[in-house]
Formats: C-alpha cells, structure tokens, sequence
C-alpha cells in the first residue's frame, strides 16, 4: 500500500472531487471532520504519513494486497470477488417485525452476531430526515429501529472510527462497498500504529451501484414533502428508472434524470459493486422485494448465516441461475465504467506506474474485468 499525508489527500481526493463522505479519514484525529454529509479538513497538518490517506477508499486502493490479506489469493477481477456460495434468503418465523429494506437479512445477520456474542455492537446507518446518522448500537431493538436503506452517503465510518479510539472490540460493520473497502483496508493498520488492534469481527456488506449526495437531494425535494417525514426510500428495478421516496400517504418519484446529477463523481470510479472484502455481502434479489442475494465469502460470514438459519430470523432457497448471471454481468459492468472514468481522469492503474491513482489492478485482472464475464 502506497501511503502518504492529508495533504496528498487533499490534493488525489478532494481536489478531484472524489470524496464519498464515508468517514474513514474522520475522527482519527482533530483534523477531519464530517458536517452535515460532507467531510472537511478544519485545521492543516503536515504530517507525511496518516491513517486519513491509508483508509481512504478513493486513492491507492491495491486490490491485490486486499485480495492476499483476506482471502490468500490474487485480485482476479471477478465480477463478484472471492466467494463461497450466493444464496437466496427470505425472512423466517423468528425475525421480529421492522422496516426492512427487503427481506430484512442484514438485520437478522447483524442481530444473530450480536447474540452469538461474534459481535460487541454493530455500526449502523440510522437517518434524521434525509441526512445519514451512523450510530454504534449494542442492543437487538437498536439494530432493527437503524434498517432500511438510505440511498444517501453517508459517513459511517466516522462512528467506527470513534467507537475504536474508545476501545470498542469486536464491532460489526455494515455498510457499502466503499465502507468495507475503507474498513478492509484499515484492518491492515497500513500505518503501522503501534499499539494497533482491529476493532472489527464481521463486516457485513451492502451491495451498491451508486447513492446520492444527502444536501442535494434534500434541496432537490425541498418544497415537495409538506413538513412530513419519509418513511422509506426505495430504487425499484428497472424500467423504474426512479428514486421513489416514501411519505405517509403519498410517494415523491425522483426520476434518474434528476438523480444522475446528484450522485458524487466518487461513485463513478468506484469498482465493486457486491462489497468484495466483507464476510457476506447482501443486496435486492431482481423481481423478488422481500428477498435477498446473500452472497457469503469467508467461513466466518457462512457461521454467522447458520446461526440466522438455525434461529429461525431467516430461510433459504437458490438463487436462479440466470439471476446471477445478470448479478455479474451489472458488477462487471460497474468494474468496466469505473475503469473508464480513471482513465479518464489521467490515473495509470498499473501497480509499477508513478503518480497517484484511485485503485491499482494488475494485467491479468484487467483483462478479465475487459473481456467479460
Ligand atoms: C446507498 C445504497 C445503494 C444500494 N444499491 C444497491 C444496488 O444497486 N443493488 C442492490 O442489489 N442493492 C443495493 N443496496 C442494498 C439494498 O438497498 C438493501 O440494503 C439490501 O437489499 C438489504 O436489504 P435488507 O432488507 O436485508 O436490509 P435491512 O435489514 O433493512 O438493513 C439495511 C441496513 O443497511 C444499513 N444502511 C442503510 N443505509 C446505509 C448507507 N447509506 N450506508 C451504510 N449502511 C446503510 C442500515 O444500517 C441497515 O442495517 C443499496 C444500499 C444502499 C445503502
Ligand atoms: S472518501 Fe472517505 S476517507 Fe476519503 S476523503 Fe472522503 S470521507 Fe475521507
Ligand atoms: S457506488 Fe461505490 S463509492 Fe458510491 S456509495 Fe456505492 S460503494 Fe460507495
């Protein structure tokens, strides 16, 4: 990993435009701070070296020293990363009502590790209107008032971040590919902080193609929701083609159009899709909305499902071939219009290459995600 200071941070990231909010360079320090969905340095610093520009998912990513670290083999390019099964889950008898975004499966994982005692408290995304609140709960009920997807950034790492430095252990992360990648990252204390030890036990994430920027969207919507709160916020498969917010009584359609424009340019070179370096990694099963994709990667991510099966919170069945077919298909497309925007932008993605760039692939890896599927 290539490591640098907040100014290089400054300069790759966010003089490029690239920040996604998602808080892993806030809170480790007096400096970086999250404001209202945005993150901001509030006082310079000179260091040469920083834990900001190690954890950010938008520069120097190496895809194959994360591939090694967690699963002991190299960054192939595989529309859905390392993997040991992708199943189908729908809720069971057991799991207690909530305003589930689907079937409610990253809540029952998050819920079971909290039992099973895997997890100490969980890193959750609650919401205070439109604006993305992270939060650090240790109670089932905390978990379940925090589900449902907030199609906004948000700065879920900043809460992690803080948990750690007060000495949290064995937390449970669930958030989006950026945020695990982010997470992932920092588990390899780059930095080499002495003292260091990885505060997360399972991350649990979230399949992602793009989200919104909170301030925009409410300046977007400002005028049309009458003083009501929103309920929920759902991005209905294609032909949609919309964001639909969900008020008492009535819906507020946001039609792609609109929320092109209001999607931060970090998203555009963003790779992953599926959350590549979680335990198990959840997303919308395509035709199916009270269903999931569960898409498990490592023994202690089929654990933790196991016991959501065992506990009656969820069931399982398979998921269709041609489902996961289009699955990689979109998630290998995502990899390929990411690698056009860095282009774009100037990076040279070759791990030898000088200069800065978002994410380092190898030749091999490059050209699979090319060829296809
Ligand atoms: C920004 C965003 C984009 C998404 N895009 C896709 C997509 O393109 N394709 C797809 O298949 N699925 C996508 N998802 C995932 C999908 O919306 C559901 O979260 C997923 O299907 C799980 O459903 P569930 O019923 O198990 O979740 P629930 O049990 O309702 O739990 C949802 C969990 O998500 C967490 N969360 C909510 N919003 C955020 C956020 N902004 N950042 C971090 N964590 C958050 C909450 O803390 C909660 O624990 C996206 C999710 C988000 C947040
Ligand atoms: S993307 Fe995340 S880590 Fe990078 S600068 Fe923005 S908030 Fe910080
Ligand atoms: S598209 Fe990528 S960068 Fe944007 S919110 Fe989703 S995971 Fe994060």
């Amino acid at each position: 990993m290539r490591l640098a200071g907040p100014n290089q941070l400054l300069e790759s990231v966010f003089a490029r435009d690239l920040c996604i909010g998602c808080g892993a360079c806030v809170d480790l320090c007096p400096y970086f701070k999250t404001y209202s969905g945005r993150t901001a340095q509030v006082f310079p610093c000179t260091r040469e070296t920083g834990r900001c520009f190690a954890f950010c998912p938008k520069v120097e990513v190496d895809y194959q020293e994360l591939s090694q670290a967690f699963f002991n083999e190299p960054y192939r390019g595989a529309p859905l990363g390392h993997y040991l099964r992708v199943v189908k889950v729908e809720a069971g008898p057991n799991l207690p009502k909530g305003n589930y975004q689907n079937s409610g499966a990253v809540t029952a994982l998050a819920v079971t590790a909290l039992e099973t005692g895997m997890i100490s408290a969980a890193v959750v995304t609650d919401r205070k209107g439109l604006m993305p609140v992270p939060k650090v709960v240790n109670k089932k009920e905390d978990i379940i008032a925090c589900a449902a997807s907030k199609y906004t950034a948000a700065p879920t790492l900043a809460a992690a971040n803080r948990a750690a430095a007060d000495g949290a252990k064995d937390l449970g992360l669930i958030g989006t590919p950026c945020q695990i990648t982010a997470a992932a990252m920092s588990r390899l204390n780059p930095t080499e902080k002495e003292g260091f030890s990885d505060p997360y036990n399972v991350l649990i994430g979230l399949f992602c193609t793009w989200a919104v920027d909170a301030r925009k969207l409410a300046a977007l919507i400002a005028g049309h929701t009458k003083g009501k709160d929103i309920c929920k916020m759902d991005m209905p498969p294609p032909p949609s083609a919309m964001l639909v917010l969900s008020l008492d009584d009535c819906n507020i359609n946001v039609g792609l159009d609109l929320v092109r424009p209001i999607v931060p340019k970090g998203c555009s070179v963003c790779p992953d899709m599926t959350s590549e370096y979680a335990d198990i990694s959840v997303g919308v099963l395509e035709g199916l909305p009270l269903a999931n994709t569960v898409i498990v990667r490592t023994p202690r991510g089929q654990e933790l499902l196991d016991q959501a099966l065992e506990r009656g919170y969820l069931v399982a069945g398979k998921v269709a071939a041609e489902n996961l077919a289009h699955l990689s298909l979109a998630a290998n497309n995502k990899k390929k219009r990411a690698l056009a925007a860095v282009q774009a932008l100037g990076d040279n993605i070759d791990p030898e290459a000088d200069g800065r760039a978002v994410f380092r692939i190898r030749a091999e890896a490059l050209e699979r995600i090319m060829a296809g599927v």
